[in-house]
């Protein structure tokens, strides 16, 4: 019944605050989170829940519906994994990799169309894109504070759902990657479904699977358009993990943490 101990905060708390602000440059989404004490705290002293309860009550507990991509996981990190991985097998620079990943984010048949004409790879371009596709998820990252925060939301009574983008067999490699998918086995694909996140049928499927309702849910996702204006739209709460960045405009959550751990510990920190 985390909602009536919840302090409605003004929003954008997190990110109105100058403090707030530098508190997330200085985090880096890989650091061991528990050597932060007032997240340990957080996370290890709230009295753990007595448990789940069953029947029709159970829509009471309070849920939490987790994006998937740097949010849950590094996707830079399994970026930068595979990058090592290429360039060795190709003989071509590490550096460049990455900076022609900047230059054609989220275009990686034109990424990988430049690499073949400038280092005259063997191989067509679907090749290429095809074994990338296939790689990147098993090389996400195992994060033993970000298992451990997840973990602790469940152990307090949260129910917990995936909520994401992307293809079924990539997303569910990604979890087992991060040792994640024994935590979260309730995974809403959006190639399941047909729709995609900001679209609110998505969150709501989520909420159907796990017999709960729009009142007791949070979203918590990296992207302001897809989880932010989603949840918003879905008329859920919704947490932004801003990885240090200032907000750009647009979409407001309630809420805003550094990164998923400190997300977690303020979830539990408004039970008290
Ligand atoms: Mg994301």
């Amino acid at each position: 019944m985390i909602r009536r101990h919840i302090a409605r905060k003004p929003l954008y708390s997190g990110i109105a605050s100058r403090e707030g602000r530098s508190a997330a440059r200085s985090c880096s989404l890989d650091r061991e989170s528990f050597s932060r004490p007032e997240l340990s705290s957080a996370l290890m002293t709230t009295a753990p829940h007595p448990g789940r309860p069953v029947g029709p009550d159970s829509s009471a507990q309070p849920v939490a519906l987790l994006a998937l991509d740097d949010t849950l996981t590094d996707r830079a990190a399994a970026f930068a994994a595979w990058a090592k991985e290429f360039a060795a097998a190709h003989s071509l620079p590490e550096q460049w990799l990455h900076d022609a990943d900047a230059e054609h984010s989220g275009r990686r048949r034109d990424f990988f169309a430049l690499a073949k004409t400038t280092y005259a790879l063997p191989g067509t371009v679907e090749e290429h894109y095809t074994a990338f596709r296939r790689r990147t998820p098993q090389l996400v990252p195992h994060r033993p504070a970000v298992n451990a925060a997840i973990q602790a939301l469940a152990a307090h009574g949260w129910q917990l759902a995936v909520v994401t983008n992307g293809d079924h067999d990539a997303q569910h490699a990604k979890l087992a990657a991060a040792g994640l998918a024994d935590l979260l086995p309730t995974v809403v694909v959006s190639s399941d479904h047909g729709v995609r996140k900001p679209d609110p049928a998505l969150f709501h499927a989520a909420l159907a699977r796990l017999g709960a309702t729009t009142k007791e849910a949070w979203v918590i996702g990296d992207s302001l358009e897809a989880d932010i204006a989603g949840g918003n739209r879905a008329g859920l709460r919704t947490l932004w993990l801003s990885h240090g960045r200032p907000h750009p405009g647009g979409p407001l959550p309630q809420h805003t943490a550094d990164d998923i751990v400190e997300a977690c510990a303020w979830l539990l920190a408004q039970e008290r």
